[in-house]
């Protein structure tokens, strides 16, 4: 109490305190019990230390694995054929008619989109990559996913 009282007599007078803001990514204490960076603070499957914060072309990227994930959470192939696969790959698999949501059933059965959770983002120009972790526990597994930039939209290359 004898500080800040000190304090607010110095600042009365005329004094301009120097105001300091540490930003880390990381909480610098070491409150004794803390368990925010323990390995199941977040569920179990990712820890706070593995969050990462996409940005820019990163944050789109995810985003559109982010949608994938969402339309197949709806088992709507017509939605991820129309507006989430690349022209490479449509072309590939016969356009985005019933050959591509025949071909995105078939990927869709062999992956369990209700997890995925997008771990790293690398973009080269029009091209990215994300590894993409499916399924929870020990069935997790970590696949590469390519996808490329299409005018304005990040479309995916690979399933
Ligand atoms: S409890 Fe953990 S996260 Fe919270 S301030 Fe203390 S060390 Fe930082």
């Amino acid at each position: 109490m004898e500080g800040i009282l000190s304090a607010w007599g110095r600042i009365l007078t005329g004094y301009t305190p120097a105001l300091s803001i540490e930003i880390t990514r990381e909480c610098p204490l070491h409150c004794p019990g803390c368990y925010a960076y323990g390995d199941d603070h977040l569920g179990g499957d990712l820890t706070l230390r593995e969050v990462r914060d996409f940005k820019g072309q990163e944050r789109e990227v995810a985003s559109t694995v982010e949608d994938l994930q969402s339309a197949a959470a709806d088992d709507d192939a017509s939605e991820i054929c129309r507006t989430l696969l690349a022209k490479s790959l449509l072309d590939r698999i016969g356009g985005a008619g019933a050959g591509c949501q025949k071909a995105v059933g078939v990927a869709l059965d062999a992956t369990d989109t209700n997890e995925l959770k997008v771990e790293s983002v690398t973009v080269n120009g029009t091209n990215a990559t994300a590894r993409v972790k499916s399924g929870t526990g020990d069935s997790a597994t970590t696949r590469t996913v390519q996808l490329t930039r299409e005018g304005s939209n990040w479309k995916i290359a690979t399933l």
